[in-house]
């Protein structure tokens, strides 16, 4: 008799500098729109793309384990956090692989930002070995195949896919999916913070009572003093 496939697995990357409401809409609506069985949120430890978090880790890592309590379909994974070594997702899904075998469908969640940036992520072309990959639509970021570099033009093209090709084989096709659009980001709450305005009901209460108890953000210099 055959086995059944297990469900996918989502796998949302991110720097949460602070994690917000557009993070926690495409978790869960990625959860139903694609069918997945969990989401699996991982934290960057020292992310390899960006100047150094105004936070520290550890600061964003319990930013997101508040948000994301309560709710049983949302794992939280330490590793990049605790890694000595700057944080890439191919290393991640190597290891994840390890982890689930090679039959596991994995789906990595990403931002049309996100996802038209791809082509600089070291070994980006691996990742499509590794786990299929699914585009949120993002407030002013068009998921335009004109405006992407012709090597990700290419495989958006090749690996197109639906819902459906997602839970059936383990790795490598790239669908988008329409979420409720929110014009949030971390950027625009640290500035708001660091000028000392309220970004309360763009975060999780518990998220911004960690940030006030912490007196986060607000020793930001983003606009100077
Ligand atoms: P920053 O403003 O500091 O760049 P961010 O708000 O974009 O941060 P990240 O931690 O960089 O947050 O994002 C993690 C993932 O979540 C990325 O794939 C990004 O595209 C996606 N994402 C973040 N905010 C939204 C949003 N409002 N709608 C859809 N996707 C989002």
């Amino acid at each position: 008799m055959d086995r059944p496939e297990p469900s996918a697995q989502g796998i949302l990357g991110g720097t949460f500098d602070p994690v917000h409401y557009g993070h926690l809409r495409l978790a869960e609506e990625a959860l139903q729109a694609l069918g997945l069985g969990a989401v699996r949120w991982i934290p960057a430890g020292r992310p390899p793309h960006r100047g150094d978090p105004l936070v520290t880790a550890d600061e964003r890592l319990e930013m997101v384990r508040r948000a994301i309590a309560g709710n049983a379909a949302f794992q939280l994974d330490e590793a990049e956090v605790r890694a000595e070594a700057p944080s890439y997702t191919v290393t991640t899904l190597e290891r994840l692989r390890r982890e689930l075998g090679a039959v596991q469908p994995l789906v990595l969640l990403m931002g049309a930002d996100a996802f038209l940036g791809l082509a600089t992520w070291r070994r980006w072309q691996e990742l499509f070995d590794l786990a299929h990959i699914a585009v949120a639509t993002r407030p002013g970021h068009e998921l335009d195949i004109a405006a992407m570099p012709e090597p990700l033009a290419r495989e958006f093209r090749v690996r197109g896919g639906t819902r459906d090709d997602l839970g059936s084989s383990p790795a490598g096709r790239v669908c988008s999916f329409a979420i409720t659009p929110l014009d949030i980001s971390a950027t625009d709450i640290r500035e708001t913070l660091g000028e000392g305005r309220s970004p309360r009901y763009l975060l999780p209460d518990p998220v911004l009572a960690y940030i006030q108890q912490h007196g986060l953000y607000c020793r930001s210099a983003t606009h100077g003093s």
